[in-house]
């Protein structure tokens, strides 16, 4: 059993445990980052299509707000380039095909007109709530206390407006309308920016993508950080006494003064702690599920729907897969159409045989796409709540009365552990750009506290 001293330990090498661990670092604190898996990155990871071509199997895509990822990416040298968006977009509705141009589709203008009024009404109510304390929001404990499905059968006129509600909900939280708080769903969309943010392609969260792959950022950092990087190392039990951490992991036993937790929440309350965790903290953690998510891909000799003037942006409302892009790499080479399984059709998914999910798949792109579209050269797909030291995606969303009742446990610290990931952030929270705000946010606390 290898065994490691450092200021400070941090549990988790992805995006926002390397953050911790860079800033540390420079700060002049020595660092030891555990992380479970073989590789750095977390939810980011790049899959090799061959010749050099990446795509990647999970988060992927930088928007023009997330100033912080942004500036990572340029400080580690890595670019990026516009999401394919040229030509029409499709979606399936009553049963047929209709084609358009920009974010709002052909469809019936009394249920568009549903749908904005709601929208408005709820980037209204968002700005309402304070992005470091939710719960002290004037109507916290009503919002709170009722689903978004709740909150959006009373105010959406039309069924239609809440499907397009329901796919919207599916793509932001990989949870459907029924499972999330109303408060938690307004926090989220105020931490973006507002819900056009969360949405849209242009403008948007998936405005951009890495040259080379989101998964690049992790591996820079890592680099940097050399062999305090420890990998195949999960933290099984952490013990704290008299200013001193033990943390104990597979293989190597790390002694710190700190040690920053940057893993989801709900794979903290996995950890056996002694003394164990406050019940507030405890009982956090329980309420905290992660989504569910497949992301798929199916691999062409070249993008085709391109020469029919389609974007391969679609939204297929009768599933499985409700959403795709063209996933291509920058030069287009090979054709890469991206389709998610979200929510309750990614946990419907998860039930079936490989070969039976990809058949449903690839029937979906031949339904939205035509014929071409059934005969892909390759398919690749990633169940993120397979994944043991995920379990599940995008992340972990807060039901009817978490935020209220234990909001407050989320990032205080506990002695000597302080909490990071992109879950505890305010700006961006849930996506790569909140996840490095709460690695300086974490490294910042550890080093006020170490003096
Ligand atoms: C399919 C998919 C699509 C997404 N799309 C986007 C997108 O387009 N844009 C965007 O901004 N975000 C996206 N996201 C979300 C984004 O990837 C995450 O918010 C972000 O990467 C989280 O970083 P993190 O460091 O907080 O957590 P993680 O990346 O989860 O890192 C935690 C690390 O801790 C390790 N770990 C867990 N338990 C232990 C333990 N006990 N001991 C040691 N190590 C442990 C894990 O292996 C992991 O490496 C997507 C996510 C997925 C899965």
């Amino acid at each position: 059993m290898a065994e490691v001293e450092a200021d400070v330990a941090v549990v988790g090498a992805g995006l926002a445990g390397l953050t911790a661990a860079r800033a540390l670092r420079r700060a002049g604190a020595s660092v030891a980052v555990l992380e479970a898996r073989d590789r750095v990155g977390g939810r980011t990871l790049n899959h090799d299509l061959g010749d050099g071509k990446i795509v990647e199997v999970g988060g992927q895509w930088v928007g023009p707000t997330q100033h912080r990822l942004l500036g990572l990416a340029r400080e580690l040298g890595v670019g990026t380039f516009p999401t394919y968006g040229a030509g029409e977009n499709v979606i399936e509705w009553n049963g047929e095909l209709r084609r358009y141009k920009g974010t709002i589709p052909r469809i019936n203008a009394a249920v568009l007109a549903d749908v904005a009024q709601a929208q408005w009404r709820l980037d209204r109510m968002a700005r309402e709530v304070p992005l470091d304390a939710p719960w002290q929001a004037p109507k916290a404990a009503r919002w709170d206390a009722q689903t978004l499905e709740s909150w959006l059968r009373g105010n959406l006129a039309s069924r239609a407006a809440r499907t397009l509600f329901e796919i919207g909900t599916e793509a932001v939280w990989a949870q459907e309308p029924g499972d999330l708080s109303l408060l938690h769903v307004l926090f989220y969309a105020h931490s973006a920016g507002g819900f056009d943010a969360l949405f849209d392609t242009e403008g948007g969260a998936q405005q951009d993508r890495f040259v080379g792959g989101s998964q690049l950022l992790s591996l820079r950092l890592a680099q940097e950080l050399g062999e305090a990087v420890h990998l195949q190392a999960p933290v099984r039990a952490i013990r704290h006494a008299d200013g001193e951490v033990a943390l104990q992991a597979d293989g190597v036993t790390a002694r710190a003064r700190r040690a920053i937790l940057a893993i989801p929440p709900t794979l903290c309350a996995r950890i056996a702690y002694d003394p164990p965790l406050p019940g507030h903290r405890d009982q956090l953690t329980q309420r905290m599920p992660q989504g569910t998510v497949a992301k798929c891909m199916a691999i062409y000799d070249e993008p085709f729907w391109r020469d029919q003037g389609l974007s391969g942006q679609s939204t297929g409302v009768r599933g499985p897969v409700r959403l795709t892009y063209d996933n291509s790499p920058p030069d287009g080479s090979p054709g890469v159409l991206l389709g998610f399984l979200e929510g309750r059709f990614a946990r419907q998914a998860g039930l079936m045989e490989s070969q039976e999910r990809r058949q449903a798949v690839i029937d979906t792109f031949a339904r939205l796409f035509g014929p071409r579209a059934a005969s892909p050269r390759d398919y690749v797909e990633r169940l993120w709540a397979e994944e043991e030291w995920t379990r599940g995606c995008y992340g972990c969303a807060m039901p009817t009365g978490a935020w209220t009742e234990f909001g407050s446990a989320l990032r205080a610290p506990i002695g000597p552990l302080h909490w990071a990931g992109a879950e505890t952030a305010t700006v961006w929270s849930g996506y790569m750009d909140g996840a490095v705000q709460s690695g300086d946010r974490a490294a910042a606390e550890a080093l006020a506290s170490l003096g």
